[in-house]
């Protein structure tokens, strides 16, 4: 149907790398991320596959959550950066949301609103995107505690830099936030992202937030997904729709950027940056084409690309390619493009049809 490009999203996938984090946590629970429409997964398929699994969602934004319980997922929903406006106070408390408090502003909104709902504290332990430093949480816990009708479940805190295990960065990120917990002994406490869980040696607390792990994609610099246990969620797949020989001299695309040397069989594929594939993808770029591994070439268009079939003389066009997904993983593409997955997967633009399997 169409012309065949689609994204191909395996739901026991995810389920899998679900798994894998919840086994990771140990006697934390993993609450899934699921922000960013699933991180390009689609928000309301992923959450529903997810919904036997994980004991809590966590989502960027209030429009999210709301399509997660127009849905019907009825865990608690993490609100990452608590509530934008002050009038969401008390969607929040209607729709059971839990904000992270983070500035001082929401605070005032909390004492002005009257509502009952839970949230969550998020201290600073050197991100500095968001949160409160750990000498400024016990006056803001003092104030949260005065607020009738609201509950103090936890704090959270978010690695900078746990994507490298070199780095000692996350070492003092955890040394501070461990400090906290030992503080604040009955409330819950979260920290590790998907690269907290490939850390060992890394304290779960009682809640990890792991994202793009379950989308099967690596969190870490060096490790690949494969190597971390991860199976791939999205296949982005298209077909050839047009073979041609180019002959020496001849080039390929806009900008002519890319010269034939000698004789190269070459696919044309339905696929372009209108469809959220990177046009920084250069040539070289790996994809797979009717069960071969080659490579992009040339400029990456708004609808196509071109493929060097060398590899694949028997590439007809109809015949299935795959940008990236098991067989070309999504971290292998996004480094050729100067990028990472996380970029690649959340990109995928609407025109694309998700089709779940
Ligand atoms: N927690 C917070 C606060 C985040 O912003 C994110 C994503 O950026 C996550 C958890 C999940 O991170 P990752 O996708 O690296 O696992």
């Amino acid at each position: 149907m169409g012309r065949h490009t689609r994204a191909r999203i395996d739901l026991s996938a995810l389920r899998h790398n679900f798994a894998l984090a919840e086994r990771q946590a140990g006697t934390a629970e993993a609450m899934a991320v699921v922000k960013a429409d699933g991180y390009g997964h689609g928000l309301e398929p992923v959450a529903r596959a997810l919904a036997d699994q994980a004991g809590r969602f966590a989502v960027a934004c209030l429009e999210e959550a709301e399509r997660l319980r127009e849905a019907g997922i009825r865990q608690p929903i993490v609100l990452l950066q608590g509530f934008h406006d002050d009038a969401d106070v008390a969607t929040c408390a209607d729709l059971g949301l839990e904000p992270v408090i983070h500035s001082d502003h929401q605070l005032a909104a909390l004492e002005n609103a009257a509502a009952t709902l839970t949230v969550w504290l998020k201290v600073n332990t050197g991100m500095n995107r968001l949160g409160f430093a750990p000498e400024q949480v016990e006056a803001r816990v003092q104030r949260l505690r005065a607020v009738g009708g609201v509950t103090l479940k936890g704090m959270v805190t978010h690695y900078a830099c746990a994507d490298d295990r070199e780095d000692p960065m996350t070492d003092r990120q955890n040394d501070m936030f461990s400090a906290l917990s030992a503080r604040y002994p009955e409330l819950e406490f979260s920290a590790a992202n998907s690269a907290g869980h490939f850390r060992v040696d890394s304290p779960r607390f009682h809640w990890t937030r792991p994202g793009i792990m379950l989308y099967g994609a690596t969190p870490m610099i060096v490790e690949s997904a494969a190597e971390l246990g991860l199976r791939a969620v999205m296949s982005l797949e298209s077909r050839l729709t047009a073979t041609r020989v180019l002959q020496p001299g001849e080039c390929v695309g806009y900008g002519a950027t890319w010269r034939a040397a000698r004789p190269t069989p070459m696919g044309i594929v339905s696929i372009g940056y209108g469809d959220g594939y990177p046009r920084h993808a250069p040539t070289g770029t790996p994809v797979w084409v009717a069960g071969t591994r080659t490579a992009t070439l040339g400029r990456v268009s708004m609808d196509m690309l071109a493929v060097d079939l060398t590899a694949a003389p028997h590439a007809r066009p109809g015949d299935r390619v795959e940008l990236w997904g098991a067989n070309v993983p999504v971290d292998e593409v996004a480094r050729c493009a100067g990028t990472i997955g996380y970029e690649l997967l959340t990109g995928v633009t609407a025109r694309v049809p998700r089709v779940y399997t």
